[in-house]
């Protein structure tokens, strides 16, 4: 097993004799889409990549590796965050891996049910909070100045460290960035990682002089070369939850999509200042739109991912039609985490996909030739 510590060490600020904290994260796969992408021009090339097959089955275990091992270096012995589910998922197995503890603070409601299974079953301090998530966000910040616990949340700017990483696999999986990458927008700090990663792999060794990488301010280690561009980045919001469309904090944030409830985004700063570089906008969708493209891509692709990731897919394909992404790009959509953390959207199907039938082969047949039509 050799996760993305092991992979990209010479890229990783970390200390060189640090226990690598790991579960055999990153390398996922990069799918080229064949039904989806029919009646789109053929010379599109998209792709998704798939997150949800990280251990904990979102891309947050980039993040969560290389953030729990710099903690452990430091000799912390708990770590805590706010979180949507994911997060919380992802820091309390790799809390359990390292030996530590961990403290999740999660809304009052509104969390996907396999997500809050996760955290109980690796063993966290689930705290739920009369609150939504940037309340969450709020505390948890204060608790890191006041009380013996390291933040993991994506101000760590370790998280971001690890979460680059996706951004390395893509350029070498296609042998070049791709000309667009469409991804889902909250707490903003993906999209940042994201573009550092991409910033990385584009500028020479000594080349300097922008804002994306963390270390451009002096000597640079981590530049390859080795890449001629980076993609345009593309941010896709929930119209309930969309700061970056409204211009301005969110309130009382509301989406189906919950792993993008964020009303006021951490990295705002940053993931402008990567829309703006890029030449990259934002846009959104309702919850019927993105439920809808779950739906297919579960349905005619085979791939399951969680409401949240399937926003990227449905810019991409509007974003493509209407021609604003041009033939001939190639296009890259994250799909952040999998579909069976939420496994009650799936429920609401039921009804629909699933029938009763009597338990005799007479029955059965009769149901397979209706459905066959
Ligand atoms: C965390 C998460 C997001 C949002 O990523 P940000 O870095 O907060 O913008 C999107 N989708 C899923 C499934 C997530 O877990």
């Amino acid at each position: 097993m050799s996760g993305l510590i092991e992979k990209y060490a010479d890229r990783l600020p970390l200390p060189a004799d640090a226990r690598a904290i790991s579960l055999g994260e990153g390398n996922t796969p990069l799918i080229r889409l064949n039904n989806l992408a029919r009646g789109l021009p053929t010379d599109i090339e998209l792709y998704v990549k798939y997150e949800g097959l990280n251990p904990t089955g979102s891309f947050k275990d980039r993040g969560m590796t290389v953030a729990v091992t710099q903690a452990v270096a430091e000799g912390s012995q708990a770590i805590i965050c706010a979180s949507t589910g994911n997060t919380s998922a992802a820091a309390a197995a790799y809390a359990a891996r390292a030996g530590i503890r961990a403290f999740v603070l999660i809304p009052d409601g509104k969390i996907a049910m396999g997500k809050l299974a996760q955290a109980i079953m690796h063993g966290a301090d689930v705290l739920q909070i009369q609150g939504n998530f940037d309340d969450g966000m709020r505390i948890v910040k204060e608790m890191a100045q006041s009380a013996p616990v390291s933040l993991v949340n994506s101000v760590n700017p370790y998280r971001l460290q690890g979460q680059k990483t996706a951004a390395f696999e893509i350029c070498e999986t296609l042998g070049r960035a791709p000309d667009y990458h469409c991804l889902p927008v909250g707490n903003a700090g993906n999209i940042t990682a994201y573009w550092m990663g991409y910033t990385e792999m584009a500028l020479a060794p000594g080349q300097t002089g922008t804002a994306a990488c963390h270390f451009c301010q002096g000597e640079c280690p981590y530049h390859q070369g080795a890449v001629t561009q980076r993609p345009v980045m593309v941010g896709y919001q929930a119209s309930g939850s969309a700061p970056f469309l409204r211009g301005h904090p969110v309130e009382q944030p509301e989406t189906v999509a919950t792993a993008i409830r964020i009303g006021a985004p951490q990295s705002w700063t940053q993931a402008l200042a990567a829309s703006q570089e890029s030449n990259g906008w934002f846009d959104e969708f309702d919850d019927a739109e993105i439920l809808e493209v779950q739906w297919q891509l579960a349905s005619q692709e085979g791939i399951f991912c969680e409401p949240a990731s399937a926003v990227s897919v449905a810019g991409a394909l509007r974003d493509i039609r209407s021609g604003r992404i041009p033939a001939g790009s190639t296009v890259v959509c994250t799909l952040t985490g999998h579909g069976l953390k939420d496994p009650d959207v799936a429920h609401q199907r039921a009804d629909q996909a699933l029938s009763k039938v009597e338990a005799s082969p007479e029955a059965v047949r009769e149901a397979i030739l209706r459905s066959l039509g």
